[in-house]
């Protein structure tokens, strides 16, 4: 029988694990020196900009909004076919999260729909790379630069993707991302908040609000030098990174190119197989503009929304893992009862939400495994 295929898992080195168990046999796996090193290793990857961790991108998407002074009553543009927390985070400050459309061949927001929904009310614009390709930007800094709106990049998806030449995190605004262990990088748990050094506002804003308010951090009141006495100056939230978790994320950082290559070739691999099949499945449109995809995930639509369910339950069967990322936010229970949301508002958003599909993509997956799977596919729709 086929052992069972997943949609994702990550590649731990075995670097990483000893690295794991010294951290481990050190007597400090809180913050420490490693979640500083990573924070180090981060900012030269970044090309010289800030980079401070927390345990998630939900909560660095959370902290950057509140370091940016988004409050109750405040518009944030986003768009709605994404994870739960691109808007949950918005909703949790009491802010409205406006969803504009997406495009629906490249599945990101749309920027030529992001001018018309700004109001008074606009504080932020928060663009999502979805699957890893890098949203058409230049516009969307326009727009923001025209009407004085932040960027808070939800960058979930983008650990190594460029935009015209320009890694993802090396230029604009805020870029938040994630380590969860589905991402094509991992920190077991994590993530981290991007930023220009010059922001030196918000680095003081983020770095209190992640740990407490307080206003040094606990390596320094634990190590030999340190006064014991702290100030609380802010009530803040408690979402700093481990030392174990940083550690798992220095080598991650380090075998990046390395990952993202695979996963780039196993998806054009996906793509020349799929060609043949463009009247039943459409994929991820590759843009004008130059770009490098991550590679996080593998999306295709499944042109008759009707088969969509047949379709992942005989994946299933076959022993592969597949998840319909994302169904669009508007749709949930809590943005329809709490903003008056609903089906209808959003046509390229909700035709895809009804048909897309991501399938297996990740490092460690097999070229069999892989031939395997697009068998499966073609048997399905044959
Ligand atoms: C995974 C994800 C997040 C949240 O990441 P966590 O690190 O799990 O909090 C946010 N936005 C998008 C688009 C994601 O895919």
């Amino acid at each position: 029988m086929q052992k069972f295929l997943p949609l994702s898992k990550p590649t731990i080195s075995n670097e990483t694990i000893e690295e794991v168990i010294n951290v481990l046999k050190s007597g400090w796996i809180a913050t420490g020196p490693l979640s500083q090193k990573f924070e180090e290793k981060l900012s030269e990857y970044f090309e010289g900009r800030q980079a401070l961790c927390v345990t998630s991108a939900t909560a660095g998407l959370k902290v950057a909004l509140m370091a940016i002074g988004v409050k109750a009553g405040d518009e944030v543009i986003t768009t709605s076919l994404t994870f739960a927390s691109t808007a949950n985070v918005i909703a949790m400050l009491g802010a409205k999260p406006i969803f504009v459309d997406i495009e629906r061949d490249s599945f990101n927001i749309d920027p030529n729909k992001i001018a018309e929904a700004c109001t008074e009310k606009t504080k932020a614009i928060m663009p999502v790379h979805y699957a890893g390709l890098p949203v058409d930007l230049d516009p969307i800094y326009e727009i923001a630069k025209a009407k004085n709106l932040r960027i808070i990049e939800d960058a979930a998806h983008a650990m190594g993707s460029e935009y015209k030449k320009r890694k993802i995190g090396t230029f604009g605004d805020i870029q938040v991302f994630s380590f969860h262990p589905i991402k094509n990088m991992t920190s077991g748990e994590g993530g981290c908040i991007v930023f220009d050094k010059s922001l030196t506002k918000e680095k003081k804003f983020i770095e209190l609000q992640r740990f407490h308010g307080i206003d040094r951090s606990i390596w320094d009141r634990f190590s030999k030098n340190a006064s014991c006495y702290y100030d609380v100056v802010m009530p803040g939230e408690k979402s700093n990174m481990s030392d174990l978790q940083a550690a798992i994320g220095i080598h991650q950082l380090q075998e990046l190119e390395q990952m993202n290559e695979r996963r780039r070739f196993l998806a054009a691999r996906y793509r020349k197989a799929f060609a043949e099949l463009s009247e039943k499945i459409s994929m991820q449109a590759e843009p004008e503009y130059e770009f490098i995809h991550s590679g996080h995930l593998f999306p295709i639509c499944v042109k008759d929304e009707t088969k969509r369910d047949d379709f992942m339950a005989f994946l299933k069967e076959n022993s592969i893992g597949t998840t319909p990322y994302y169904m669009p936010l508007h749709l949930f229970s809590y943005y329809k009862n709490t903003f008056g949301y609903n089906s209808g508002m959003l046509e390229h958003t909700e035709y895809v939400g009804k048909r897309i599909v991501c399938i297996p993509l990740y490092t460690a997956l097999q070229e069999v495994e892989q031939d395997y799977i697009i068998s499966t596919i073609k048997k399905f729709f044959a």
